[in-house]
């Protein structure tokens, strides 16, 4: 392991992956990234793999369309296959009220260019031939949208990375770090220590901690939350390709995966906060009931597994992100609730403009880490599960 690193990026999940990636692209050397376990195993491998320009904030919604840009030239610029597919993401909505708000939503997303729309519910049963529309009255649908395949898009940026000169660490967890004088001297991990002049936290869930470590004054709450995921048996391809969300069903979402066939998905519960992640029977029995309510076939399918992982959840949905003034050479981009694996190429391009560049043309003033302190919450973004 280096002792001496210009940059060391804590966290081997997809966003401090896609950072280390954009940083070594613009030109950045010398970066290291930290990763205390297996790179993925916090919450990107066990996400719901959806990706969705239909948000209903500006912010988001230019995020994610540059997102969906990177996303679908993933395959060329890494040179990896990530299965992204733009299956569509299409939302039920069962009442006016519901409707109103998604109309607005719509209007909004069109007018950055995304081609979202009210649908009737026949045009939705043409779309997901098996979904029962009992209650239905329209629904907001985005053929653009679509999903990926977390596993292959952690190796993807690891080892596009690692091609630009990125060295990255699996097993070596940030234990302290080293700060004088308001300049950050080094990084201390279980393998030895590193000196360094700048840290990017991108630890998620465990990001407090990592503030905590480098005496960051300001308080960006951040806090784990247990969610679940289930994955059945693999059903004919084809039958459920979009991603279909219900919060009428307890925010209820599911797809078929791009190309295995299984159907993965999730709903609202959660539990703690807590660093627990066990799988509950109450999320099998609930998330079965209400996959079945949507979908009535796949009372004949199996599970074949349950997990836990988890949404860093903060008081508006939204992340933290940007340079810590407190602390030179500090950057945050964590707290991504349950829409971090979507906003990744977007995020890791604008954090790697902000530091290699001083300024990026993205909308990051929105994600502002001092937000909490001031007492500025966001719009709630929209958040599946
Ligand atoms: C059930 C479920 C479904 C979801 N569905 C979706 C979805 O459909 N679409 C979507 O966009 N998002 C979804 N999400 C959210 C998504 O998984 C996260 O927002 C995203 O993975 C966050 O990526 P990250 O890199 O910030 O965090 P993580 O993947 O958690 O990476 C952080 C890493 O930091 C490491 N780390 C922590 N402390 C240290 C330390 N001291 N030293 C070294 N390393 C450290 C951890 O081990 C971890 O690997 C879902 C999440 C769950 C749980």
């Amino acid at each position: 392991m280096k002792s001496e690193a210009k940059t060391v990026i804590i966290g081997g999940g997809i966003i401090g992956l896609s950072i280390a990636y954009n940083l070594a692209k613009l030109g950045a050397e010398d970066v290291v990234v930290l990763e205390k376990s297996y790179l993925g195993n916090g919450s990107t491998f066990r996400c719901g793999t959806g990706i969705r320009q239909q948000f209903g904030d500006e912010a988001n919604i230019r995020m994610m369309k540059r997102s969906v840009e990177l996303w679908k030239g993933m395959k060329e610029e890494l040179g990896y296959d990530v299965e992204f597919k733009q299956s569509g993401y299409l939302f039920l909505l069962y009442d006016e009220e519901e409707l109103e708000s998604f109309k607005a939503n719509v209007r909004l997303q069109n007018r950055f260019g995304i081609p979202s729309r009210i649908i009737s519910p026949d045009e939705a049963k043409m779309i997901v031939p098996p979904l029962n529309t009992e209650g239905v009255i329209a629904a907001a649908w985005n053929h653009t949208d679509g999903k990926a395949n977390p596993f292959r898009a952690v190796f993807a940026y690891a080892n596009a990375a690692k091609k630009l000169g990125v060295e990255i660490y699996e097993y070596t967890e940030a234990r302290d770090i080293k700060v004088e004088d308001g300049k950050i001297r080094a990084v201390l991990t279980n393998r030895g220590e590193i000196k360094t002049g700048r840290v990017i936290n991108a630890a998620n869930a465990w990001a407090p901690l990592i503030n905590k470590m480098a005496g960051i004054p300001v308080e960006i709450p951040i806090h784990p939350y247990k969610h679940q995921g289930i994955k059945t048996e693999p059903i004919k391809p084809g039958q459920i390709e979009p991603m279909v969300i219900s919060f009428k069903h307890g925010g209820v979402y599911l797809t078929q995966e791009a190309n295995q066939g299984g159907v993965i998905g999730g709903y609202e519960l959660k539990y703690g906060p807590t660093y627990d992640i066990t799988p509950t029977y109450e999320f099998l029995r609930g998330v079965s009931y209400r996959f079945t309510q949507l979908i009535p076939a796949l009372k004949y399918v199996n599970v074949i597994r349950i997990w836990g992982g988890f949404y860093a959840e903060t008081p508006d949905h939204n992340a933290a992100i940007g340079r810590i003034n407190e602390v030179d050479e500090f950057y945050i981009a964590a707290g991504f609730s349950g829409h971090g694996f979507m906003l990744a190429p977007a995020v890791g391009e604008a954090v790697a403009e902000l530091i290699m560049d001083g300024k990026t043309d993205k909308p990051l003033d929105f994600y502002d880490p001092y937000r909490f302190e001031r007492g500025e919450l966001r719009q709630q973004a929209i958040q599946m599960g």
